[in-house]
Formats: structure tokens, sequence, C-alpha cells
């Protein structure tokens, strides 16, 4: 193995031997704080919380993306397993601990080379165990209880990157490892994505992980779960999210707002700000000198309250000129506009559709054009196609929600040399990012500002409630594997539906701005007279 990181084993030894693991008289019920939860409740202590005090039927079904996820990592150990001929499995029943150490114990004394799927496990408390599986068991040089040979083990990961929660993890095995075999091993490593390995910094991340350890038992041995925290970032594909989100909605909690994040939470509840209402009667100088606020986040979560708590759209006005931002040239209006979004298959790295809603406010018609690679081998025909239909539109605003459609747009026309750089420039300049529009001159009452926050506040609605970005990539990955066209359908259908309400929300906008734009241009007038 080569890796980018390095390690020294730790020079305290293992306190206890492996005779000292009371495999034989575990009491039952026992708490089994497995590699798995504490990878958990480093990303949510409350998740791992619900999972080892609610029942797990009363949790949400899984998405088609987080079973995609656990599809494409149970590819990833396939392959890395490749590499490790000839590895044994201790047999034991799924879920009996107890076994599974036993079995795999037996198979470390007698010096397998690789061992897969292992347990290993350490009481911590008379009821309470530690259960390490890391994925392979890998026999190094050195000395154990069994002799002048130990293990390391080897932890794979999806991920490409060696995230701080996976190397507490492999510090977790680490630990427990040293504590089976008599002896600490040499290194802990992670087994990443495209052919990465990562030994990680044993005595860097074991102080760390004997912190998590520590506040994960405090934990979990609560009467109550901890708090609720909404960021959709990581609750989106929870299968909690039914429940934290209901309770989250009971309370108005203020991780509903767009701005509040965990650590902001921290002070404004310290400040006696819990709910939605409180936030909204703040006073900025009340919140401005916290740590990570300042005047503009002051003001900014005050509005996001007040226009939550009000359901109504406020105008951002900044302080110093009390001007609406964005003038008409910002918010360009056009004989014909274009609304444009693009669908990418990251795991197959290709970007297969360009989707053009082509408005002609002359002839009063709208057209959608989807210009798809229905082959990953055709991702240079859709952006050729694309770039005929634009340039046939010279005069058009190409409206888009967020810079991707822009730096998409530059990345394929310099990957297939498409256009000459001052032609690039032409066209990049008629890119309006709505998503930047919206941000920069009015709070909405809305959870976030992603484009199916917005546009359903302003009154949009998609013909698949489900669908969103995350679906669409497998659903093409499906139309990939069955060639079952519904997928693709449903691909541009949800994509329609996006240029759509990217067009609304650009229509809602102008609107919103009217009244705006009519002040400035009296005091204009008032001003030159
Ligand atoms: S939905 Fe969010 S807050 Fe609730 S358990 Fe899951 S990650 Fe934690």
């Amino acid at each position: 193995m080569s890796g980018d990181g390095h390690s020294t084993p730790p020079t305290t030894p293992p306190r206890l031997d492996a005779a000292d693991t009371p495999l034989a008289n575990i009491p039952s019920p026992s708490t089994w704080i497995t590699d798995h939860l504490l990878l958990q409740y480093q990303r949510c202590a409350r998740r791992a919380y619900l999972d080892t005090h609610r029942d797990r039927t009363q949790a949400d079904p899984p998405s088609d993306y987080l079973q995609k996820i656990k599809q494409d990592s149970a590819e990833h150990r396939i392959l890395v397993l490749e590499d490790y001929d000839g590895f044994q499995r201790p047999h034991y029943r799924r879920g009996d601990w107890r076994a599974g150490a036993q079995a795999t114990i037996a198979l470390m004394a007698a010096g397998a080379d690789y061992i897969v799927g292992g347990v290993l496990l350490e009481a911590v408390e008379h009821d309470t165990y530690l259960v390490s599986c890391p994925d392979i068991l890998v026999k190094q040089g050195g000395w154990s209880l069994w002799g002048d040979w130990q293990y390391a083990p080897v932890d794979i990961k999806l991920g490409k990157k060696p995230k701080l929660d996976y190397q507490i993890v492999a510090a977790f095995h680490a630990s427990v490892l040293a504590h089976s075999q008599g002896s600490w091993p040499h290194e802990s490593w992670l087994a990443l994505r495209e052919g990465r390995y990562h030994s990680v910094d044993l005595e860097q991340q074991l102080p760390k992980f004997g912190e998590v350890l520590a506040a994960c038992l405090a934990d979990l041995k609560g009467e109550i779960a901890p708090e609720v925290f909404i960021a959709h970032s990581r609750c989106d594909l929870c299968q909690w999210f039914s429940q934290c989100y209901q309770t989250a909605r009971e309370v108005s909690h203020l991780s509903l707002l767009p701005g509040v994040t965990p650590a902001r939470y921290t002070h404004l509840k310290a400040q006696g700000l819990r709910t939605v209402a409180d936030l909204a009667r703040a006073h900025p100088r009340q919140l401005a000198y916290l740590p990570g606020f300042g005047d503009a986040v002051a003001g900014r979560l005050i509005h996001q309250a007040q226009a939550t708590l009000y359901d109504r759209a406020i105008a951002r006005l900044p302080a110093n000129t009390q001007q609406f931002v964005l003038s008409p040239q910002d918010l360009p209006s056009a004989d014909v506009e274009l609304y444009f979004d693009i669908e990418a298959a990251p795991d197959v790295d290709v970007i297969y559709l360009h989707g053009v809603l082509v408005v002609d406010h002359g002839h009063q018609t709208e057209q959608f054009h989807p210009l798809l690679a229905e082959a990953a081998d055709q991702e240079r025909d859709a952006w050729e196609q694309f770039l005929d239909l634009v340039l046939q539109y010279p005069q058009a605003p190409i409206y888009h929600f967020c810079p991707y459609e822009a730096q998409t747009a530059r990345k394929l026309t310099r990957h297939y040399g498409s256009l000459p750089p001052e032609e690039l420039q032409r066209l990049i300049n008629r890119f309006v990012d709505i998503h930047w529009c919206v941000t920069a001159s009015v709070t909405l009452p809305v959870e976030s500002y992603a484009l199916k926050h917005i546009a359903r506040w302003m009154g949009f609605e998609w013909r698949d409630s489900e669908a969103n970005g995350a679906q669409s990539i497998c659903w093409y990955n499906e139309w990939l594997t069955s060639g079952d066209r519904t997928y693709l359908d449903a691909i541009l259908r949800y994509n329609e539906d996006d240029c759509r309400a990217t067009y609304h929300v650009k229509q809602w906008l102008t609107e919103f701005a009217q009244p705006h734009w009519q002040t400035s241009a009296a005091t204009y007038l008032t001003a030159s007279a």
C-alpha cells in the first residue's frame, strides 16, 4: 500500500490484553457502539440517538439516491477487495457480535494474512461495548499476543478525501484492535476512491477519538434525544428527516431559517433567542458583536426571521443607500428569453442534458428543447446542439439558476474547442443568474434559497413533486443500465419544469422590482428637474 499520510504508532501500550475482553460474560441488553454509529454520531448526535433508541420501522424509507450510494459503496468495496487475494472471513450469525469476535480472534491467532469482515470488541463500561468492524485486517510484522505478527485495520470508504470523521473511525478501529491483539497497530488505513490509500496519523487522531467517544457515550445515555437541527445538506438524505422536520416545525426552530448555522445558533440560544418569533423581534445591535455575525449577518438574519414570521417578501435595501439593489439591466427583459438548466451524471462524468425553454413574447409561444446525450459518448453532440440553438437568438438573455450553467458552458466550450474565446465571452455575457438576483435583492419566507423552495413559495408546482437533482442522477443511471425510456421521460419532465420554474421566478422578481424601479426613476427625475 502506498499512502499520502503518515502515522506513528502511539508509544503508550494498551492497558488491557485480549484476555480481559469479557466475551463469555456479556450482559444482555448491552449498548453497542459500532464504528458505523460513531460515524453517524459525528455527523449528527441526534441521528445516533434515534438509531439506537427508536423503532427503525418509524424511519422514512431510503430514497433512491441513498440506495444508489449504498450500491456504489458495495461496488467500491468489491473493487478494493480484489487486491487482497486469499482473504478469509470469520463465520458467525449476523448481529452476534460475540461470536463474530471469537471467530475473528481465532483467525488472527492462526495468522491469516487478510481478514475481511472481522469483528473486534472492547468493554468500556459493564454493559457498553465498542464494536469495531474494519473492512480488512492486514497481517504485518511486529508483535501481538499470538507471536511475532500483528494486524493493521483498513477501512474502505467511498469518498475521495480522508475526511476527519473517517479518520476518527480509523482511530477507533486501531484502539479496539490494540485491545484485542495486545499491541498498537503501526498504522490504520483508509482505502478511498480511485485507488487512493491514506494512512491516518494515530498520534493526532487518537485523542480526538477519545473526546468523540466520551461525548457519544454521554449523549446516548441521556434521557432525551439531542436537540433537532435541520441542515438540508445532511438531513435531506437522513431517514429520520420526516420526524425531525415535524419536531422543528412544531417548535418553530431557528434551524429552519437559511443562514442560521449550528455555530450561530449556539450564540443565538445564549442570547435567549430560540424561536423565529424571538429572532424577528431582536435588534441588530444585540447580535452584531457576536462571533461570526457583524452588522450584515445580524440584519440579514433578523430580516429572514421577519419574512418567515409574517410570510412576506422583504426587499433588501443596503443601509447606506436604501436603494433597491437590482436595476432593470440586471434583470433584462427581451422579445425572446431563454431559460436554461443542465443535468449531469457525475458517476460517468458526462453532461447529458441541456434543457432550454424558449419564451417568445412577440409570438406568445413557449417551446422547450431537450438537447440530450442518450449515451455518455454523445456529450459533444448535445452541447453543439445547444450552441446552435442559443446562437439563433443572439439578443436573448439566458436565464439560469446558480453559477453551474455558466461554469459548465465555459468548461464544455474549452474542452471541445467549440467557440473562439471572444464568442464564448459574448455568450457568457448573456447569462443571468436568477439565484444571485433573488438573494441579492429580496428576503423570502423560505427554508432555503434552492429553486424548489423559492419557486414553490412563488406559486410554481413541479408535475412530479418528488423529483430532484439526486433523483435524476439515479434515473439516468437506470436508463443507461435498463434502456427503459420512462426514466428519460421523467428526467425531461423534471428538467423542463426546472426551466419553467426559473421563468416563473424571473417574472415574480420583475413584478416585485417594478415599484422600486419606479421610485428610483421618480427620484432621478425630481433630482434632475
Ligand atoms: S434529520 Fe437531520 S437532525 Fe434529524 S437525525 Fe437526521 S441528520 Fe439529525
